[in-house]
Formats: structure tokens, C-alpha cells, sequence
């Protein structure tokens, strides 16, 4: 999983509460530019992303890793701060796979990540049927 956050103090809460899962690595990076290269490098099952990020914004980098092949099929989990409704609906119109606001409530953020790790796994598991077809 890649995390992109540009705050130091929600990066190490994301750390620790997946410290907690040996399925789950994690790469993070402090701003959109950043976080797009390592989505393209690493190629990550799940990526977390902020909005408000120096430099692009999380929605901006959203549309970019949408735009690209390589990494369109990787669902991307907003973590914002912007917690008022239309917000949200705007994050989920903008394509994010679920949107979640600060501060992180442990039990939705580890169910939220399920659901994508299965959505991520389900889409690889396509990708080589597909292959083999
Ligand atoms: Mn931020």
C-alpha cells in the first residue's frame, strides 16, 4: 500500500495501525508529484491519498494515476480533513474508491482497506484470466 501524506503525525498513525498487518507493506511519500512516481514504479495493490498536499492536490494526482494505464486499476482511498458532505461527494465524483475523513476512526479505516485489497486482488485475479484467454 502507498501513502500519500504530506503530515507526519498521520503518517505514523497509518504506520502503526498497519504494523498490526503482516499482509499489508507500506510506502509512503509527502506530496502528490512524489507519490505518483512511486505508484508507477512500485505499482501498489491499495493507495492512500490525501487531499490537501503541497504541491498537486489528491484529486489532481487521483486524475493522473486515472489517466495512466499502468496504474488506473489501482484503487485510491481519499484521507482528507475536508469532512463536509460535499466534499465527500465531490472526492467520490472525482473517482476516489472510498472517501474517509480525519480523524482516522480505526475500525472504518481497517474495513475500508479490506475492501480494497479485495477490489485490488479481484482485479489482478481478472487481469490474468484475462492473460490467459
Ligand atoms: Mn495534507
Amino acid at each position: 500500500m502507498l501513502y500519500v501524506e504530506d503530515n507526519p503525525a498521520n503518517l505514523m498513525l497509518v504506520e502503526d495501525l498497519v504494523a498490526r498487518r503482516t499482509d499489508i507493506r507500506l510506502l509512503s511519500a509527502r506530496d502528490g508529484n512524489r507519490g505518483i512516481e512511486i505508484a508507477r514504479a512500485s505499482l501498489p495493490d491499495v493507495i492512500l491519498m490525501d487531499i490537501n498536499l503541497p504541491g498537486i492536490s489528491g484529486v489532481r494526482a487521483l486524475r493522473i494515476l486515472a489517466e495512466d494505464p499502468a496504474t488506473a486499476h489501482i484503487p485510491v482511498v481519499a484521507l482528507s480533513a475536508n469532512a463536509i458532505p460535499r466534499d465527500i461527494e465531490k472526492g467520490l465524483e472525482a473517482g476516489f474508491f472510498r472517501y474517509l475523513t480525519k480523524p482516522i476512526k480505526v475500525n472504518e479505516f481497517m474495513e475500508t482497506l479490506d475492501v480494497a485489497l479485495r477490489f485490488a486482488h479481484a482485479e489482478l485475479a481478472r487481469a490474468a484470466r484475462e492473460e490467459q484467454a
